[in-house]
């Protein structure tokens, strides 16, 4: 018996829960080796155990409070009797470990929740196993609509496949990756977040999840581009500052080499900003200097540049110019504007104008420096010349688009004010001399200047554009004459008008010319319309089009100063056309010059097989007019006969 219960107690010494048994007053009577180790003392026999115990076999937890600190113990009370005495056998267990853990989950469980950073773990095939409550807040998908499913659902489309293939390189090799990253909420709204990916491994190594932490940073985004644009913009106008400019400069130099086209740098410079500043203050000199901005800007076209380089200086950068001109043009219209007076908000008034400097790529340079230089000496150039102008960085530049820019302008004018007349020289048949109509020539009649001829003024009204409206004018107002002068009773006339190759080509002549015959009610067999070769040439196939339409109405066509362009006969009988006019160069050296005579005596007989009326210009003696007769010409214009004269003049040319 002895023995078993000594073999018992070596049993119980090996297991590792604590066997205590105590009496009803809680006196230990046994207590095996675990028990000992548990409370940490030795000799537990005869001892209080001081644990307070209810007989049940609930289980229950302590305290236990022993030298080295705390411990939390879990225990069973079961009733025995021992040796006679009513007591209890207590198993005891450690359950500290296990307590810390419940702890410690419990607040990795309230961080998890609670972090204001979005948290997912996934499993090794990147499924989503959770995600917590900012995962939700910031993305807007519920934890029950992302589970199991991968992070891809989040995917912005702003990364391309490489680089989710390089973030995943990289959390292979280290374990580890960071970085800002473009997400999409479930509302589609696409937002920056600063992304870390952690591999979760056992304690074999193994991967078992990866963890995804991220914060939205958009806040932090708009920070730093509303840094960044502080950094290149005045803050008083929003233009670029000069940072900005020479990036956009560069950028520019850049293209435009590339595409062959030119790019202009305008430096502007106000003129009497100072005044303003001096007298009405620093307040009314920002008002000035935001409305300038403003101006500024809006005559500008999208991919130019308008920069302040502090003070009262702006600059703009013309990008993708086509010639040399535009530059003047948008100078003298900045120039324009900003001289117009300005109502500050303090009611009063003020007038400032504007200087400006151009210089221009590749013609004055072909680096940003040198172009912001260069158009510098230009403006201080304009500046010491008299204000209130632009200057090119070299001198013809500066004053051929001048001239021509003053000439626009008062063209424009000329056409307003009715300054353009149209003169009518007569064309007579070289056989009878009798007068069978007339061409009309414009002229400007400039109130300065005099009688201006159409040689100065057509070509810059053809660039401009203004030769439209001009011709359109001249038309009508031929149409208008003729028509009078049929009321008037005289002879039958044909009128022939001059149209220009941008007048042939871009606009609606079809219509313009139907539109102007109903209204004065002259006839179309009266009117002939005089066309270079070149403006035939230009669009072959439409040309062809709109003169066969224009002639199908009884509109009769001319080629003008034939023998100056292609001259190819063959290539003219693609069009419909009446009458051939030879340029004035071939009649001059009638008879002095026997290959121009051989030239115009071929000409007439190929016009003539080709049943063209042949007309010869400029035709100023005798001697040439014998010729034409003796070779056929059918009809002559030239000083001869008379120079172009006013309305009233030919008419007393029909009467005698
Ligand atoms: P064009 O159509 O060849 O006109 C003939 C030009 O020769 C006219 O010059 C006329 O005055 C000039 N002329 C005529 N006979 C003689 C002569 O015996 N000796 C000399 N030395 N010259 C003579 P104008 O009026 O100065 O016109 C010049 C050019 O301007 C015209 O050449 C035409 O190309 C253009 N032009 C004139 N009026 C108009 C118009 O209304 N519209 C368009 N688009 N162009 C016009
Ligand atoms: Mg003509
Ligand atoms: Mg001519």
């Amino acid at each position: 018996m002895k023995n078993s219960l000594s073999k018992l107690r070596l049993i119980l010494d090996t297991i590792s829960d604590g066997v205590v048994v105590v009496d009803h007053l809680g006196m230990v009577l046994y207590a095996n080796y675990a028990a000992e180790l548990l409370l940490e003392r030795g000799d537990l026999i005869g001892t209080s155990l001081a644990i307070p115990i209810s007989p049940s076999l609930e289980r229950q937890e302590i305290n236990l409070i022993r030298p080295s600190g705390m411990a939390w113990a879990a225990f069973r009370a079961t009733p025995i009797q021992w040796d006679g005495v009513q007591g209890y056998v207590l198993v005891i267990s450690d359950i500290t470990l296990s307590k810390i853990n419940e702890k410690y989950q419990l607040q990795a469980a309230a961080i998890f929740e609670s972090t204001r950073e979005g948290i997912m773990l996934t499993d090794t095939n990147k499924r989503i196993l959770m995600v917590n409550l900012a995962f939700s807040q910031i993305t807007g998908f519920t934890e029950a609509e992302v589970l199991g499913k991968t992070p891809s659902v989040l995917s912005s489309g702003r990364h391309d496949l490489k680089f989710y293939e390089a973030m995943w390189k990289v959390i292979k090799e280290t374990g580890h990756w960071q970085g800002e990253i473009w997400n999409r909420r479930k509302d589609g709204y696409i937002f920056p977040e600063l992304l870390s990916i952690s591999a979760v491994k056992d304690t074999d190594g193994n991967v078992i999840n990866y963890v995804g932490v991220f914060a939205d940073i958009s806040n932090i985004k708009a920070t730093e581009s509303k840094l960044e644009y502080l950094a290149h913009h005045d803050p008083l106008t929003g233009l670029p500052n000069r940072i900005l400019l020479l990036s956009r400069l560069e950028h520019a130099l850049e293209t435009v080499q590339r595409n062959d086209k030119l790019l202009a740098v305008l430096m502007i410079d106000l003129d009497r900003f100072k005044d303003v500043n001096d007298s009405y203050g620093h307040l009314m000199g920002d008002e000035l200097l935001q409305h300038v901005a403003i101006q500024l800007k809006s005559r500008m076209r999208s991919i130019d540049t308008v920069c302040r380089l502090g003070g009262d200086e702006f600059t703009v950068l013309l990008e993708e110019i086509a010639q040399l001109e535009d530059a003047a043009f948008v100078a003298n219209d900045i120039i324009n504007t900003l001289g117009e007076p300005y109502l500050l908000s303090n009611g009063c008034e003020v007038h400032i104008g504007a200087s400006v400097g151009i210089s221009l790529f590749p013609t004055h340079g072909d680096n940003s420096e040198v172009l912001l230089q260069q158009a510098d000496t230009a403006l201080y150039q304009a500046k010491t010349e008299g204000r209130g102008r632009f200057t090119y960085f070299s001198e013809e530049l500066t004053k051929t688009t001048r001239a021509r820019i003053q000439l626009e302008a008062r063209l424009r004018q000329a056409i307003e004010r009715g300054e353009l007349r149209v003169f009518y020289q007569p064309q007579i048949d070289v056989r009878t001399g009798y007068i069978i109509g007339a061409e009309a020539l414009v002229r400007w009649q400039d109130p300065v200047r005099g009688l201006i001829p159409p040689l100065e003024f057509i070509p810059i009204a053809e660039e401009t554009g203004l030769i439209t409206s001009i011709g359109n004018w001249i038309l009508k107002e031929t149409c208008l004459q003729g028509q009078r002068w049929i009321n008037a009773g005289l002879q039958p006339l044909r009128l022939a008008v001059n149209l220009s190759p941008r007048q042939f080509l871009h606009s609606d002549i079809n219509t313009i010319v139907a539109e102007i015959l109903a209204e004065t009610g002259f006839p179309a067999d009266c009117l002939e319309l005089e066309l270079t070769e070149s403006a035939l040439m230009q669009r072959e196939r439409e040309a062809i089009d709109i003169l066969n339409r224009l002639h199908a109405t009884g509109v009769s066509i001319a080629i003008d100063d034939f023998g100056t362009g292609y001259s190819s006969l063959a290539y003219l009988k693609l069009f419909p056309l009446d009458v051939l006019k030879i340029d004035k160069s071939f009649i001059d050296d009638i008879p002095r010059h026997r290959d121009d005579m051989e030239i115009t005596a071929t000409i007439i007989a190929m016009a003539r097989t080709l049943r063209l009326k042949v007309l010869a210009e400029g035709v100023e003696n005798k001697e040439q007019l014998a010729f034409l007769l003796a070779h056929g010409c059918n009809l002559y214009q030239g000083y001869l006969f008379s120079p172009p004269v006013p309305a009233e003049a030919f008419e007393r040319l029909l009467l005698t």
